[in-house]
């Protein structure tokens, strides 16, 4: 079966092997006669997967032992509002780094639990940029401060993370997580949905540090309470698990690439080369990210006459490179290269730009 190539930002592409698999087992799992989606998420079989995930989870990211891996509903957006609940008691604020759309959506929901202190904004940038790492210092009375490491819609990545003592960084990994090595043992907590690097949508990876457990408060939701979740390894209630299973086979798939620190060198090579054929276009193509933030997942760029841009998704269709529409907010183009894009997508897709542009040019 020919398929179109699959930019899109998210839900997005899983490797093709990984959906073979989902669809050769859906019915008959392992031989047990029933599908993995029938059988109860309490039984043995269930038990083995969600696990394995985890164990997966905390191998191929290097999770350090005093730490817990949830595994939870509601999206990267249910943790915007959980987050603080958990994290922020009254009397003190929370240090939020203003990075773009993600970034803000995040500031939104924690400004209706506590206090906030947006400690870098850029919005006068229009999103193009990022601090230096180094200048980032926590608020005295800060009980933590958020980062987004990767922003989906901007196209803007920290390449380097603060460093600082006394105060717990977070971060919303949603985009980026696990397409690079990353130190887990620097951050107190941190969370990404599924559905762009790990699988499809529906199951959400949150990792703590255990000494954070105890600040939950008791008057909170159970469901809301990442202690309640920890206690009972994130089987408090039923979890998604067809999700759970389809995040297992993509983290197996990404163990036999070699780990993050393999996936990490293709995907830098395959941003690198996406953005070298946007630099080299003579101006028909640009990028307005500062250069030492654009992102490896997230490729944004504008075409100089930007009447041009339906036709330019048209004809990327009809070459078969779905998805290279930019988010509805800031329009233009994006092109979404997680780790199960093949390095040969972004040839095709460089190659149907330059033919785009000798035509149109
Ligand atoms: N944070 C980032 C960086 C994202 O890209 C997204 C989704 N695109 C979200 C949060 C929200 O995630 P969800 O849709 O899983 O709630």
């Amino acid at each position: 079966m020919n398929r179109p190539v699959n930019f899109s930002a998210g839900p997005s592409v899983v490797p093709v092997e990984v959906l073979e698999t989902l669809a050769a087992e859906m019915v008959n799992y392992q031989k047990t006669g029933l599908s993995l989606v029938e059988l109860s998420h309490r039984g043995e079989i269930y038990g083995r997967v969600h696990l394995e995930t985890i164990a997966l989870i905390r191998e191929l990211m290097g999770v350090p032992e005093d730490y817990s891996v949830l595994l939870l509903g509601g999206g990267a957006t249910l943790q915007f509002s959980m987050l603080p609940m958990n994290l922020l008691p009254t009397g003190k604020s929370a240090d939020y780094i203003n990075s773009g759309a993600w970034a803000r959506k995040a500031i939104d929901e924690a400004k209706k639990v506590g206090g906030v202190n947006v400690i870098y904004d850029g919005a006068s940038e229009k999103y193009t940029n990022l601090p230096d790492p180094k200048s980032i210092k926590p608020s005295p009375n800060a009980a933590y401060l958020h980062i987004t490491t990767n922003e989906t819609i901007g196209g803007l990545q920290w390449k380097v993370f603060p460093e600082f003592r006394g105060v717990p960084m977070v971060a919303d990994m949603s985009s980026d997580i696990l397409s690079r090595p990353v130190d887990v043992g620097r951050f107190g907590l941190i969370y990404a949905g599924a559905q762009k690097n790990l699988g499809p949508a529906g199951v959400t990876i949150v990792i703590i540090q255990n000494e954070l457990l105890s600040e939950s408060p008791k008057n909170i939701g159970s469901y809301l309470n990442y202690s309640v979740h920890a206690k009972a390894n994130s089987l408090y209630n039923t979890p998604p698990v067809f999700s759970i299973w389809a995040m297992k086979l993509v983290l197996e798939n990404i163990k036999k690439c070699g780990g993050a620190a393999a996936v990490a060198k293709t995907n830098m090579l395959k941003a690198a080369k996406l953005y070298e054929a946007i630099d080299s276009s003579g101006g028909f193509y640009r990028c307005p990210v500062n250069k030492a933030f654009r992102s490896d997942m997230n490729v944004v760029w504008r075409l100089r006459n930007e009447n041009l841009e339906a036709k330019f998704f048209e004809s990327s269709a009809i070459a078969g490179l779905i998805g290279l529409k930019g988010h509805r907010s800031v329009g233009g183009c994006r092109a979404s290269i997680y780790n199960s894009l093949k390095e040969e997508g972004v040839d095709r897709l460089i190659a149907f730009m330059a033919e785009f542009s000798a035509k149109k040019g």
